[in-house]
């Protein structure tokens, strides 16, 4: 074991929080106001005939307000108090071994007891785990699980909840994300080939002579697996469209038009819209065949306004 696996190890099973008494016992006041927030109709929170019909002693507060009963007070955090200098001490190891990043990667909650309103709730928090070295998606780190402990005030376990994060060491940026790539197989190999020859072709059926866009095996009309390829003239109208401002991906500039374009020969496609600003662009404008030379490995067809014709 490395001497920073070993010393990451020395964390485990130490405390990070010591049993704390949360500053208010289990209340109505607060209880509305979170069901009300969260939307939560159940009548056994607030009205005590119902919750006794369910066999209860009275309300019960929402399980999953656990960890309202023992936050820290607004004026504790603004004393800038460590609550956990365990806790600093294993964050500051990490940080400088690299593993600078975080995120959250799942919570794990069970419920044992309920609450009821005048119950004190204390919390203890220890480090559960540490792992080993991972590689992920993300980069190289370490996950880092605590596991919160609530008891009532006769010492009940109420609940429990698992807390795991990732440290990761971020990885080098690269100088721009690759588009996407297309999902290659024997049907639609041709036509990707084509592009990045600049040539736009559609899928004829040799049967029958019905073009077809997407490409597949089969002509939808004839049933026929023969066909050939044409070459589009690249002249098409805009059929319809969407400007894509959110999620961003790296890959692409936003804002991000993406386009229905009905090329003169009648299939359709969709693909991306060049050299106009996005208020600019009209269901049923005519456009002519643009070419992205996105990397070595993709071109994709794109369109762009067409040139007037008495220009
Ligand atoms: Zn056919």
């Amino acid at each position: 074991m490395s001497d920073f696996l070993g010393t990451l190890r020395s964390f485990e099973g130490q405390t990070i929080v010591p049993t704390t008494w949360g500053p208010d016992a289990v209340n109505i006041p607060m209880i509305r106001h979170w069901v009300e927030t969260m939307g939560d109709t159940s009548p056994i929170h607030l009205d005590d005939e119902a919750a006794r019909a369910t066999g209860r002693d009275g309300v019960v507060a929402p399980a999953q307000m656990l960890q309202v009963w023992t936050m820290r007070t607004y004026a504790d955090k603004m004393a800038g108090n460590d609550p956990s200098p365990v806790w600093t001490e294993l964050i500051a190891a990490l940080d400088g071994a690299g593993f600078t990043s975080v995120v959250a990667t799942d919570s794990d909650q069970e419920f044992h007891v309920e609450l009821r309103p005048g119950d004190r709730v204390s919390m203890t928090e220890v480090v559960e785990s540490i792992s080993d070295e991972k590689k992920t998606g993300l980069g190289t780190g370490h996950f880092v699980t605590t596991l919160k402990t609530y008891r009532n005030g006769d010492g009940e376990v109420v609940g429990t909840q698992r807390w795991r994060t990732l440290r990761f060491r971020p990885k080098p940026a690269q100088s721009r994300a690759l588009r996407p790539r297309p999902a290659l197989n024997a049907d639609n190999a041709f036509w990707f080939e084509a592009a990045k020859q600049h040539r736009l072709v559609i899928q004829r059926c040799t049967s029958c002579g019905t073009l077809r866009h997407p490409t597949g095996p089969m002509c939808g009309q004839c049933r026929s697996l023969d066909w050939d390829t044409v070459d589009a003239c690249g002249r098409g109208t805009v059929y319809s469209f969407v400007v894509n401002h959110h999620p961003r991906i790296d890959a692409f500039d936003y804002p991000l038009i993406v386009a229905t374009v009905e090329l003169a020969e009648g299939t359709r496609l969709i693909a991306n819209m060049t050299g106009i600003e996005p208020d600019r662009v009209e269901i049923g404008m005519p456009v002519e065949l643009d070419w992205i030379d996105a990397d070595p490995d993709l071109t994709l067809p794109a369109f762009r306004p067409a040139a007037r014709e008495d220009s």
